[in-house]
This record gives structure tokens, C-alpha cells and sequence, in this order.
């Protein structure tokens, strides 16, 4: 037996699964989903099959005729869930499983109505990046392996579901007072990229193949915020070719979302943080459209490889706000990422095996590895590559290797001998082997500068001796050039500081997140208590970890703002995600006791 990858019982010497087809049903009152999941192989199979679970209860297993598979679930491993085994009679082709979730399963969110824009009804979302399509489906849960789907998800009335596949239409459900939707995903992905979502909601067409969806409260602002998504998909489909998935859908979610976005195909789960109201935060879209190409099409084949989803796609994003914008926003993005980055080297230590591109993930959780490196550093690769290479060049072998690999999942060896036979010498020029297997960041690390990014870190190296920024000026800056401005501001601040950035910026009133968020960092470092009712605001409705994170680490360095985050905490607790609530529990045992 050889298992594939560190994070899944999938064994390479078994069978594998090509198609599930998934009839459930969603019980909002007990938080679980009930059913049954139809496993069909790649082709004839017997002896034993493994799948991952976590917290699925199993309650029949039979092949197509109906006759009962043996199985025996396994110990409880701590990262990876109980393995379930099945002994497959000769020649099965297909297996049913009869289960039911539990109501602690880490990729769903079960919503109460108040947690909704609407107030009035239930809402249930689904993450499963990065190994949590397990609690959902027991399943090879490893992006190495690709399955198409259907799926029958019955809610109640008056909600609807929705998927990242085709709808297929829909039904009166099995019981009075319930409708079962139905939907068909021809096209294979990983099982990460499985997502669901219920609750009361409206869409509206933002061109022929893209829709967005969101509750009735909010869809028209959202219609609104993403107008643009058509000239978008235009631009990355020049850069990267046709876009593969047929339809680019857009579902905004209630604000406890942990992420930014999740690139699910066909329709990207969004937080409604992205909503400004002046389309500044749009490039968070980029970033999960370009996921079209790289990480949904050429997908990383374990989380060991998750620059090679997340730099790739980083750097294709910035190609996308370029070509729409200007290579000034093209920098300025450049630049906040590289205060990201900066952070995560200090969050791990610039020598922790952590801040390698390629990782050795044996015995840890990919969501204790998660962090801005594999995107900032593995996006910097591929730019140190394009540099190289020159842009043309370079834009021809990223197309090659998107129609090389496309619908396929792949190592970073795998990417790396690609680039020898299509670029050959390249890998070597840039010392590709240290960007990889090294820690911390190598010195031939490509530098994105301007005119306006040196004015803008200047000014804000010139804050210490009382230098402030013109506000005439500073009215007509972009929400980019502020928050590059506020991001190299020191901290902590006086508090007379403090106020005077407010006066500037008026970052407690911001509507756009960013900048709300980065003002209340600094005024939660520097103990400015007139802040203090905006940040618990923040954190009681806003479950967003890139969020989190910098925020209540801020608050950990006076005993006031410690008391603070852990008073809020307790009451923000049962609102956030699962996901949330490990980064925040981690950063308050972080604080100075
Ligand atoms: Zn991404």
C-alpha cells in the first residue's frame, strides 16, 4: 500500500473513486446533513477501499445490487479523521453509503437567522479547504483525486440551495414543507473544491455567464459592487485562455465567512466585506477568478504544494489588475502583499520550515500551516520567473502548462520538470531549488517599486518626526494608497497620534474593511480607547481570519486591550467559524501572561 498524500487514507494501490452522486437532506434543527452518498470506481474493484471521514456516522454500505459491503471505521487519528474502510465484493463498480453528519463538522457553518442579513431565516454555508470535505462526504479526500458530481440537497421552505456545479433544476422535496435541488458537475475536481450553501436567497445576472447570488438584502448592492466581473473575465481569459468552467458565479455570504473568497468553480464564496460600495476591494474577485486557471485547473496534488495554487493564482490576480488597471495598482498590490508576508515570517520565524514553498506537511494540520507565504513567496516566484524569462516567453509557458496540466493535480517536481523541458536553464538561473526548499526568503527576490509607493512609504517613515500628510491631498488618494500609507505607519502611537490619524482618515467611520480594519490594528497596538467600541463592533460581526488575526494580536500588548479580546471573544465565540475560532484561541494563548 502506498497512501498519496500526508493528509488523506487514500492508497494508491485501491481503486479510486471518479463520480459521487450525493442525496442528502439538511436539517437545519439538529445542524446535520442525512443521507445517502453513491461512490462509482474508475473501474471494476475489489478487496479493501479506503475513505477519509471525521465525525460521519456510518450507517449502511451496499453495493449496487444491495449487497451489504463489509466496513470498519478506524481510530480517530487527531488530523486526519477516522479511516473508513470498505471490503469491495469482486467486481463492484458501485458503493452506497448511508450516513449523517455531525453538528460539529468543520465545513459547515450552521447559521442562526440573526447571523443573517435578513434576520428571519437559517442559513448553512460549506468550507472545505483545506481537509475538511471529510466531515461532509466520506470520500478520498485528496486534491490528487478528481471526481464529477451529482447532487439532490432537499432543504425546507422557503430556502434554496446552491452549488459550485450546474443546477439541474428542482423539486417538492420527500416531506410537506420541503424542496430538493438538484445539481450536476460535469467537470472532475478535487474534493476541496466540493461547496453547498442554503439559506434565503436572490440573484441577480451580471452578464450572460456570470450571476451573483446573496440574501434579498443585500444582492442588489451586490449587483451593484460587481458589475464589472464580465470585463473581468475578459481580461483573464486573453491572459490565460478560454474560461473553462462555463459559467462564473458569485455567492456573498454572511459576514462570519473565514476568508476572503474560496475559488469554488463555477461559483466563488465571498464575505460580504468585499462590498464597499466603490469596487475597491474587487481584486479579492481577481484572485478567485484567476483560480479558474491555476488551483481549479492545474491543481496542487497535496497541501504540500499549495504555492502552486496560491502563488500561481496571486501572481495571475496582479496580471489581471494590471492589464484592467495600470501597472501603479499592479505595485501598490504587490506592496501590501509584501507587508503580508513580512508578518508571516515574523508569525513563524524567518527559519521555520514553514516558510518554504514546498513544505513537509507529515503530521501537521494545513490549517496550523496556512499563511501568507505560499501566496507571497510562491508569487514572487513566478514573477522572478517571468522577469527572467521576459513577459512573452513567459505568458506562452504558463499557457502551455495550464493546457499540460489542465484538470489534472501535480507536485512541485512535477512543475519544476515542466519548466526544464519548456524553459530549459531557466530554473537554474534563478535557483528554483532554493525558492523552493529553502526557508525564508532568497536574495534574488524580485522588488516592485514606484514613484508613488517610495511617496507613500516615505511619507509614512517620516510619521515618528510629526510629518503628516496634506489632507487635500489625502482626500483624493486611492483606498489602495491608504492602506499602503497606514500599513507602515509604526505602532503603537500616543494617543494624541492616534486621533490625528482619525481626523485624517476617519478610519473608524470606513466602510471599505481594509482600511477600517489596519486604523483599528494600530489604534488596539496603541491602547486608544476611543476606538475601542469600532473594534468590538468588528470583531462581534466580522469572522473574516485575515482579519482576526492582525487584530487581536494588536490587542495583546496591554493588560487593557488583553482584557478586551478576551471579553469579546467570549461573546463573538459561537458566532465565528470553526476556522476563526482556532486562529483567534491561538493568538490570545499567544499573549503575555
Ligand atoms: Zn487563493
Amino acid at each position: 500500500m502506498s497512501r498519496i498524500d500526508p493528509h488523506s487514507f487514500a492508497d494508491d494501490a485501491q481503486p479510486r473513486v471518479r463520480r459521487l452522486d450525493l442525496d442528502v437532506d439538511l436539517d437545519f434543527d439538529r445542524r446535520v446533513l442525512s443521507g445517502e452518498a453513491v461512490l462509482t470506481l474508475a473501474g471494476a474493484g475489489e478487496g479493501p477501499l479506503d475513505l477519509d471521514t471525521k465525525g460521519l456516522a456510518i450507517r449502511t454500505v451496499a453495493t449496487e445490487g444491495g449487497t451489504a459491503v463489509p466496513f470498519e471505521l478506524a481510530d480517530e487519528e487527531p488530523i486526519l479523521g477516522r479511516r473508513l474502510r470498505l471490503t469491495l465484493p469482486s467486481g463492484t463498480r458501485r458503493v452506497a453509503i448511508r450516513y449523517e453528519t455531525s453538528p460539529e463538522a468543520v465545513a459547515l457553518q450552521w447559521l442562526d437567522p440573526a447571523q443573517t442579513a435578513g434576520g428571519a431565516h437559517p442559513f448553512l454555508y460549506s468550507q472545505c479547504q483545506a481537509i475538511h470535505a471529510r466531515t461532509l462526504i466520506p470520500l478520498q479526500d485528496t486534491p490528487a483525486i478528481r471526481v464529477t458530481y451529482g447532487a439532490a440537497l432537499t432543504v425546507p421552505d422557503p430556502l434554496s440551495a446552491v452549488m459550485s456545479a450546474g443546477p439541474a433544476g428542482d423539486r417538492p422535496g420527500p416531506r410537506p414543507g420541503t424542496r430538493t435541488f438538484l445539481f450536476e458537475m460535469p467537470q472532475p475536481i478535487p474534493s476541496y473544491l466540493f461547496a453547498l450553501a442554503a439559506g434565503r436567497l436572490a440573484a441577480r445576472d451580471l452578464s450572460p455567464r456570470a450571476r451573483v447570488h446573496a440574501e434579498p438584502e443585500v444582492v442588489e448592492t451586490a449587483a451593484r459592487e460587481f458589475a464589472g466581473v464580465e470585463e473581468m473575465i475578459r481580461t483573464a481569459e486573453r491572459l490565460f485562455g478560454p474560461y473553462p468552467w462555463e459559467r462564473y458565479d458569485l455567492l456573498v455570504l454572511p459576514p462570519s465567512f473565514p476568508y476572503g473568497g474560496m475559488e469554488n468553480p463555477r461559483m466563488t464564496f465571498l464575505t460580504p466585506t468585499v462590498i464597499t460600495g466603490d469596487r475597491s476591494l474587487v481584486d479579492v474577485v481577481a484572485h478567485e477568478l484567476a483560480h479558474s486557471w491555476t488551483g481549479n485547473l492545474v491543481t496542487n496534488a497535496t497541501m504540500e504544494h499549495f504555492w502552486l495554487n496560491e502563488g500561481a493564482t496571486t501572481w495571475a490576480e496582479r496580471r489581471i489588475l494590471e492589464a484592467l488597471h495600470g501597472e501603479e495598482t499592479a505595485v501598490l498590490s504587490w506592496a501590501i502583499g509584501e507587508t503580508a508576508l513580512k508578518l508571516a515570517f515574523e508569525r513563524f520565524g524567518v527559519d521555520s520550515p514553514l516558510t518554504k514553498l514546498r513544505t513537509d506537511l507529515k503530521g501537521v494540520d494545513p490549517d496550523d500551516a496556512f499563511s501568507s507565504i505560499p501566496y507571497e513567496k510562491g508569487s514572487r516566484f513566478f514573477a522572478l520567473l517571468e522577469r527572467a524569462a521576459g513577459r512573452e516567453r513567459f505568458d506562452r509557458f504558463v499557457g502551455d502548462y495550464i493546457d499540460r496540466f489542465r484538470f489534472t493535480s501535480i507536485t512541485s517536481e512535477a512543475f519544476l520538470a515542466f519548466l526544464d523541458e519548456r524553459l530549459p536553464g531557466l530554473s537554474a538561473s534563478v535557483r528554483a531549488g532554493e525558492w523552493l526548499s529553502a526557508t525564508g526568503m532568497p536574495s534574488n527576490a524580485p522588488v516592485f517599486r514606484s514613484t508613488r509607493l517610495e511617496e507613500l512609504t516615505g511619507l509614512a517613515a517620516r510619521f515618528a518626526d510629526g510629518t503628516r500628510p496634506d489632507p487635500a491631498a489625502v482626500a483624493r488618494w486611492t483606498p489602495s494608497e491608504t492602506l499602503v500609507y497606514l500599513q507602515h505607519v509604526p505602532r503603537p502611537l500616543p494617543g494624541a497620534a492616534c486621533a490625528g490619524l482619525e481626523s485624517l482618515f476617519g478610519f473608524l467611520g470606513q466602510g471599505n474593511h481594509e482600511l477600517l480594519v489596519e486604523g483599528l490594528t494600530i489604534a488596539a497596538a496603541s491602547d486608544w480607547e476611543p476606538a475601542f467600541v469600532r473594534i468590538r463592533d468588528v470583531l462581534l460581526s466580522v469572522g473574516r481570519m485575515k482579519y482576526l488575526r492582525p487584530l487581536f494580536k494588536a490587542l495583546g500588548g496591554h493588560p487593557r486591550t488583553r482584557a478586551l479580546a478576551r471579553e469579546i471573544y467570549a461573546a463573538a465565540r459561537p458566532r465565528y467559524h470553526a476556522l476563526s475560532r482556532r486562529v483567534v484561541e491561538s493568538t490570545l494563548a499567544a499573549y503575555p501572561t
